[in-house]
């Protein structure tokens, strides 16, 4: 029996709501998007859901007592409570360069966390 999933797409900042009718994981059809985007986001939305995760790290002895990290790469949807929670448990120690690992394969993911900006000692 085919359901109807709402989606906003988020490919590009217009943000289409979209239709996407489905039968279990199959894609059947998707109303709503103004450009091939907006199709290829509805079934990467059914099939695999990512996030780009964004979040910050306690650090000790830095110039900020917080420092902003995110993952390389998107990573499952699923995963990203399980993420958070690992993501809290970590101090970083300065120096830290942007870009630079944190946490490698967080969670088992594949994907690592790195840093979003450099942060010196204190
Ligand atoms: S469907 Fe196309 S125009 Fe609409 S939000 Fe997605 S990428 Fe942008």
């Amino acid at each position: 029996m085919p359901d109807v999933k709402k989606f906003l797409c988020v490919s590009c900042p217009v943000g289409c709501s979209l239709s996407v009718t489905v039968e279990g994981t199959k894609v059947i059809s998707v109303e709503g998007n103004t450009c091939p985007l907006g199709e290829k986001y509805a079934h990467s939305e059914v099939a695999n859901p990512v996030r780009t995760f964004t979040s910050t790290v306690r650090v000790r002895g830095g110039s900020l007592p917080v420092c902003p990290v995110r993952s390389k790469t998107p990573l499952p949807l699923s995963r990203v409570f399980d993420v958070t929670r690992e993501v809290a448990k970590l101090t970083a120690e300065p120096p830290i360069e942007v870009g630079s690992t944190l946490i490698e394969n967080v969670c088992g993911t594949g994907v690592d966390i790195v840093a979003s900006r450099s942060l010196p000692k204190r």
